[in-house]
């Protein structure tokens, strides 16, 4: 029987696709990672210019870094980086050994190029069969695939890794509705891969037509944007499923960078082929674990198009606390924002995502506006939010009682106080419907 894929006595219990790598004690993890780093290094350095360059002028060489534990002394690489480059000046290899493209969908700019070898598709594979496998996909499963095809990398990953576990792949691709919820329900799919919003939008139309009854799924996987834990509850509660995060970059393989388990806590990185580090984002400097900051990986086993400390520009935090479903691999949170949106008061990072995230949890309407203004040299900050109708209340000790929770509440998430005010329903201003949540006067 081929690895991983799973008999019917064995539904039901903790499955693994590649048990070995993902229940690995750190001391062998750390070993082999060590080993793979070292012959990465030595690939680039000979067959990829721009790194060969970069290595140089920081007076590197190959024999610089003998493990790990090194890693921090190589350069980065950004996505500017692989823009100017763009398409073959990361390539590794010669085109004759490369099987495969896909791209980003370059909505800024020009796209990203990269390129596969056999072996960089079947690992790529390997790590979505690992998150279907930690969905409980088995052999009996049908695996309805509804991210798009083609040159993004949603589509083709969960195929491949969906028929290493031995499933019954549906490559359905995106959109056309009726006929996802007819395949759904005539050939019984148990497992829905696609963005968070579209599975919104199916379980919403399975119930608007009324077939919701004959829907069998049991899990999903979800990623390829970002979404909350409202999200996730109500997308559960909707299609009557357990809901799983999947996180991936086309420039460093595509989904299955990291996937989330039965715990549902974190997603656990394939960190034998893919090393992440947590970085502060305006120094560079390499954070501690449990530390929020800018997520980097370096590929350690990819051929084609081997990335070293490629900066995602993601924000989450890395941990590695004890996980229930037995992996050992580490885990990232969910992503906390982006780089680009991080705002930097008074010297700390914070993230207009955090706030979202303590005024859902708080009951509030995610309708706010935060005000930075510069007064005597110190930062000034404030949070508007709106009530609902019902939360609104005549009374000035009623609305002082509400922001002083709230208050209470986004300090400790974000580990500075903004001054809070409440405003009346409906009261903050939008452009082209929607709120403009940041308004930053100090840059005036
Ligand atoms: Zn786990």
């Amino acid at each position: 029987m081929p690895e991983g894929v799973r008999s019917k006595e064995r539904t039901g219990e903790l499955a693994y696709y590649q048990e070995k790598e993902e229940l690995m004690s750190r001391d062998e993890m750390t070993a082999l990672q060590s080993e793979r780093l070292v012959k990465q290094v030595a690939h680039v350095y000979a067959n990829v210019a721009p790194y060969r360059k970069k290595m140089q002028d920081a007076g590197l060489e190959p024999g610089d870094v003998k493990g790990i534990e090194d890693l921090h002394k190589l350069p980065f690489t950004t996505k500017d980086d692989l823009k100017e480059a763009y398409p073959y000046g990361y390539l590794a290899l010669p085109l004759s050994q490369c099987v495969r493209i896909q791209s980003t969908s370059g909505t800024t700019g020009r796209r990203v190029v990269a390129f596969y070898t056999q072996h960089d598709i079947d690992l790529w594979d390997s790590c979505c069969a690992r998150s279907i496998a930690a969905a409980g996909g088995t052999n009996e499963d049908v695996v309805h695939v509804s991210y798009g095809y083609g040159l993004f990398t949603g589509g083709p990953g969960l195929n491949g890794g969906s028929h290493l576990v031995g499933s019954l792949t549906l490559p359905m691709s995106s959109g056309n509705t009726e006929r996802q919820l007819q395949f759904m329900t005539d050939l019984e799919s148990t497992i829905l891969c696609c963005t968070p919003s579209y599975a919104a939008f199916l379980g919403e139309s399975a119930h608007d037509t009324g077939v919701i009854d004959k829907i069998k799924l049991k899990a999903g996987i979800f990623g390829a944007e970002a979404w909350s834990e409202e999200m996730r509850r109500d997308i559960e509660k909707s299609l009557g499923i357990k809901a799983y995060d999947i996180y991936g970059l086309t420039e460093i393989s595509g989904p299955g960078v990291s996937f989330e388990c039965s715990e549902q806590t974190g997603m656990h990185v394939c960190e034998d082929h893919f090393y992440p580090e947590i970085i502060d984002p305006a120094t560079g400097a390499v954070l501690p674990e449990e530390s929020k900051g800018e997520l980097v990986f370096t590929c350690l086993t990819k051929q084609a198009f081997p990335l070293l400390r490629y900066r995602t520009r993601d924000i989450t935090m890395l941990t590695r606390a004890q996980c229930s479903c037995g992996r050992t691999l580490v885990k990232m949170k969910r992503l906390m924002g982006r780089t680009d949106d991080m705002l930097i008061i008074r010297g700390v990072n914070v993230f207009p995502s955090q706030i979202e995230t303590v005024l859902i949890n708080s009951g509030y309407p995610a309708n706010y506006q935060i005000i930075l203004d510069r007064v005597n040299h110190t930062d000034t900050f404030e949070v508007q939010v709106e009530m609902t109708d019902e939360m609104f209340s005549d009374e000035v000790r009623v609305i002082e009682q509400k922001e002083k929770a709230l208050l209470a509440a986004l300090k400790s998430m974000l580990g500075i106080s903004p001054k809070v005010k409440l405003a009346a329903p409906r009261s903050i201003t939008r452009s082209e419907g929607k709120a403009v949540r940041v308004i930053d006067k100090r840059k005036i």
